[in-house]
């Protein structure tokens, strides 16, 4: 017998909806990998690195498909099964109290979908990306990273959920102060995240390089970006792909370059790619972007104000009554759709913040030719798909194509 309940259908067709979406943007995105390079990239890549490429970016897709396809399937199955009244029952044994036992539903079902994930990152770092000599990660720095990465979550996740939890249970106008809250940790860990986390993850050493160090104060001189000190990040240790560098902010801005880029990219290059960067600064896609996600949390937050106590959302997935870490879960389950969207209209913002920052960096170094030849390497030496599919861009891409880069620069100079 069909299920009346319209939040089963809307689940279903927006779980299996997305993931059918998904495998037709990557096979049409494997399509567009002719047998020969684009006629602007001959110069950078010949016929093995072209071969090469086309390898690994079907590798990529290969592993991509088949991770969702495993999701996919272990969710509805999992669903279906009963899985969710089972954990609900099973947290509500460890503890009396109604938030400590939300937050163990929700600890479980996030434990349970990074343990699925897990084989296939692990296979991505030390299968594709060791394969074709990207990968410097050993065993240990893989697992000591997902350690921390999982105790951080803990740390900052569990009473910012539990508060959250908290204020649906027992305030009223509860989303807007939901809001409230998330914003301004997003706002705080925007502040705290460079220098506090980061140093977690990365080695942070001043640049030893004693001219290059003196043109990167220049340069940051000359275009108004106030600049506290100019450190080298160990990139290297993880992967060789060569990485701009992130600044703090605030008033002790740092620019940190990754190693990676130091040591492959001539002065000029390093230069005009430091440029783009205070670009993104000079133009505030910095402050744009929080106030993007800020508003991205407001939609979130004025949807679930509506279902967070809905007996026939829990009801969809097997459980009654309704309790409000259960529903807060099944929501994130339901908006997919809703957030894929925002994160398209997101990405489309962010790609748009590129090409300013790229002009940014032309007008800033007088002269296109050092950011376009950093582009051209940094493309060669990543293996990014020179020509993806539209759908795919619109998806995926918070960065444009290489060769719509090239053009625009060229373009308007
Ligand atoms: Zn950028």
């Amino acid at each position: 017998m069909l299920d009346p309940n319209p939040w089963f259908w809307f689940a279903l067709i927006a779980t299996v909806g997305l993931y059918k979406l998904e495998l037709l943007t990557s096979l049409l995105n494997l399509s567009r990998l002719g047998t020969q390079p684009p006629e602007a990239l001959r110069d950078d890549l010949d016929e093995d690195a072209w071969e090469k490429l086309r390898e690994y970016i079907g590798a990529q897709s290969r592993a991509d498909i088949l991770q969702r396809s495993l999701q996919l399937g272990l969710f509805l199955v999992f669903w279906w099964a009963g899985g969710f009244p089972w954990v609900n029952q099973y947290a509500q044994t460890l503890h009396p109290h109604p938030i400590l036992q939300g937050l163990a539903f929700i600890g479980i079902l996030w434990l349970a979908t990074s343990l699925v994930s897990l084989p296939f990152d692990a296979w991505d770092t030390f299968g594709i990306e060791a394969r074709f000599g990207f990968n410097k990660t050993t065993v240990r720095t893989f697992i000591t990273d997902r350690l921390k990465g999982t105790l951080l979550a803990f740390i900052f996740g569990a009473p910012l959920l539990a508060f959250i939890l908290w204020l649906f249970d027992n305030v009223e106008n509860a989303a807007f102060y939901g809001w409230l809250t998330l914003s301004s940790f997003t706002l705080l860990m925007s502040f705290i995240a460079p220098r506090l986390l980061m140093p977690l993850f990365f080695k942070f050493e001043p640049l030893k390089d004693a001219s290059l160090q003196q043109a990167v104060i220049d340069l940051a001189k000359r275009l108004k970006f106030p600049v506290a000190e100019v450190s080298v990040v160990d990139g290297s240790r993880r992967s060789s792909k060569a990485n701009a560098f992130f600044t703090g902010m605030g008033k002790t801005r740092r620019i940190a370059l990754f190693d990676t880029l130091v040591d492959s990219h001539p002065r000029e290059e390093i230069l005009a790619v430091l440029a783009h960067e205070i670009g993104h600064w000079q133009r505030g896609h910095v402050p744009k972007q929080l106030a993007l996600s800020i508003l991205t949390n407001a939609i979130l937050f004025a949807l679930l104000h509506f279902a967070i106590h809905s007996e026939t959302l829990s009801a969809a997935f097997g459980i009654a009554p309704a309790t409000t870490a259960v529903n807060f879960v099944l929501f994130f389950i339901v908006v997919t759709p809703i957030t894929e969207l925002i994160g398209v209209f997101g990405s489309w913002i962010s790609r748009k913040n590129e090409f300013e920052a790229d002009a940014y960096a032309r007008d800033a170094m007088q002269d296109s030719a050092p950011l376009a030849s950093a582009l051209h390497r940094l493309n060669r030496d990543h293996m990014n798909h020179p020509t993806p599919h539209p759908l795919h861009i619109i998806l995926h891409h918070s960065h444009p194509p290489v060769l719509e880069r090239l053009a625009a620069l060229r373009g308007n100079s």
